[in-house]
């Protein structure tokens, strides 16, 4: 007969197994070799956050952007930005902390997107290159947060991180993404500004990765955003 007393008891054993189901790191596991700390990861997906980490961390360091103290990457299911939109990422500092969707919240955010909007241009990348990338992008966040000597804006902080994730994605995947936004993309310096990357930040990205290869940018041109206040405009 079932009761309500074994009813209760069978919830509570489900309720175990599906806790026991997802298990993830605890907080503060380290990536070695590197600054991250791990926090919510499945153990199965620890070598590749940790691989992405540190090719964050040594691609940066091209550019003499080294992380200067420990950050968290932590894995979330939902992420919002400040208008409580649902996003892949998101950087908050002190502690530094990337917040970042696992696999499966970003396949399911992808196909979210609709057609007409240039973000969709995710959609064509393989999904394990993209969430790989998307590591790469927060870890950049916190990487610049740690080295930057000016006040902080989005353009900054998007530009370095955009650079690093469009380098981060094999050649093939980025050159899917560049295509989309072929002759909409050829920034001069004062188009990086907070305006320009809230209008099409998909858009800012590409830009971004093609003014950074184009001769005489590159590291002097990123030394100079962390640096000199009038790098890029600054919108009020
Ligand atoms: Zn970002």
């Amino acid at each position: 007969m079932v009761t309500a007393s074994s009813l209760l008891k069978f919830a509570l054993a489900a309720i175990a197994v599906a806790l026991s189901a997802a298990p993830v790191t605890a907080f503060g596991e380290r990536c070695s070799g590197t600054r991250a700390l791990l926090d919510a990861v499945p153990p199965a997906e620890v070598p590749g956050v940790c691989e992405a980490a540190s090719w964050a961390e040594s691609e940066l360091g091209l550019c003499s952007l080294l992380a200067l103290k420990p950050y968290t990457i932590r894995f979330a299911a939902d992420i919002r930005d400040d208008y409580g939109s649902c996003v892949f990422g998101r950087f908050r500092p002190n502690p530094d902390v990337a917040f970042i969707l696992g696999r499966s919240a970003t396949e399911k955010l992808i196909t979210s997107i609709p057609d007409d909007e240039p973000m969709s241009v995710l959609r064509s990348l393989p999904v394990d290159d993209l969430h790989r990338s998307l590591i790469v992008h927060e870890v950049a966040h916190a990487i610049v947060h740690q080295n930057l000597r000016v006040s902080p804006c989005h353009a900054i902080h998007e530009y370095i991180a955009a650079v690093a994730q469009l380098s981060a994605l094999p050649p093939h995947a980025r050159a899917t993404y560049l295509a989309r936004f072929a002759g909409e993309d050829v920034f001069t310096s004062e188009m990086f500004n907070d305006l320009v990357e809230a209008m099409n930040p998909a858009r800012f990205a590409a830009a971004a990765y093609r003014h950074f290869n184009r001769p005489g940018n590159g590291c002097n041109f990123v030394r100079r955003l962390l640096a000199d206040p009038g790098t890029v405009p600054r919108v009020p």
